[in-house]
């Protein structure tokens, strides 16, 4: 059996840092996640925890020192010593290799920080009615959103705790699975790569940090606007993850149809029934528009479906300002009974036209 400073291979005169290091440096190699289903390194890994245990405690290392170990043997005897080099050989590779490969065998503090990433854009539909699409509206949207816990405040851990070092990976947030000689380091499965866990989880969040609240956003829309535009408001989407943006809110809006007027882009085509007299000789009609009914002439010799134009009364632009225009459709009616004087003046036409 060998002592204590054999197990961590310091001399009797190590420093307390000395000792530390010894000991860090083989709980690493002998660590069980390092080496799955080899139980003679969990072995050793359990006699240099347990050598630290007693050396790394100042005042333990001295009772140790004064009464020896149990088995009587404070010495260093030759051959332990060899077996120790032997591991320390083999440590020593696997530490390079560690180095190499980016495991978690170097000195060097490494940690993979998880990437940001960047929320998820939500989508939130308004319904407008036609009138109100020209106008212009402020529509209150309703969005269920996930948002860092009310009551942990995003941590994930009950109010009055706080998350501490993953056991597991010791904060480091990765953990090295020896194929060999080589480690492969991957994100430690117990705290996910951060490092840390949490013990008392929140209980309104489970844990989480994050809720799903319902948020009211108030959107702005222009005048003018279409059925099927698409509003984005920036960073209103999801929380972005490891200090990412946040997503975007994409507002669909949609546009009820108009019982008067059909929209060609900027421009309103609206109806305008006209006499076969009047078509023919020329008039006018009221013709409705968005700011009222105005007065349009129409020139003898329409023809059914012929537009004319009634400027600036159409749809606001949204880009560049100003108006489209209305178009007023002519539409040709034609009486579906007549009384004996129309009639009269029917057959008339009739017989002179031929
Ligand atoms: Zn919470
Ligand atoms: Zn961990």
């Amino acid at each position: 059996m060998s002592s204590l400073y054999d197990t961590l291979g310091v001399s009797k005169t190590a420093s307390q840092d000395e000792v530390k290091k010894a000991y860090r440096k083989l709980a690493r190699e002998h660590h069980p996640d390092r080496n799955p289903g080899d139980t003679a390194a969990e072995e050793r890994f359990k006699e240099v925890q347990h050598a630290y245990d007693v050396l790394g405690d100042e005042e333990k290392r001295k009772e140790y020192d004064r009464f020896g170990s149990q088995n009587g043997r404070a010495g260093a005897g030759p051959q332990n010593v060899n077996v120790d080099f032997g591991d320390f050989n083999v440590g020593d590779l696997g530490d390079l290799f560690g180095g190499l490969f980016g495991g978690g065998g170097g000195r060097t503090q490494q940690r993979t920080r998880r990437q940001p990433v960047r929320g998820a854009d939500v989508e939130a539909q308004v319904r407008l009615s036609f009138e109100d699409s020209l106008q212009g509206a402020e529509a209150k949207v309703p969005v269920e959103l996930t948002v860092a816990c009310h009551v942990c405040g995003g941590t994930g851990a009950e109010p009055g705790t706080a998350p501490v070092i993953c056991p597991e990976c010791n904060g480091r947030g990765v953990k090295s699975e020896s194929q060999g000689l080589f480690a492969l380091s991957q994100p430690c499965p117990r705290c996910r790569g951060n490092g840390t866990v949490i013990e008392q989880p929140c209980k309104h969040c489970r844990g989480t940090g994050r809720e799903r609240r319902i948020k009211t956003y108030t959107v702005k829309i222009k005048p003018g606007v279409k059925d099927g535009t698409r509003i984005r408001m920036k960073g209103k989407g999801e929380a972005g993850e490891n200090g990412g943006p946040a997503g975007d809110l994409v507002v669909l809006v949609h546009v009820a149809k108009s019982a008067v007027y059909e929209r060609r882009g900027d421009d309103l085509v609206v109806n305008a029934p006209v006499s076969f007299a009047t078509a023919a000789l020329g008039g006018s009609v009221e013709v409705p528009t968005p700011q009222g009914t105005v007065s349009l002439k129409i020139p003898s010799g329409s023809e059914d479906g012929k537009l004319i134009r009634i400027k600036g009364r159409g749809a606001p632009r949204i880009n560049g300002g100003g108006k489209g225009d209305v178009l007023a459709r002519v539409r040709i009616r034609v009486p579906k009974r007549v009384n004996k004087k129309e009639r009269e003046l029917l057959e008339q036409l009739q017989k002179v036209t031929g």
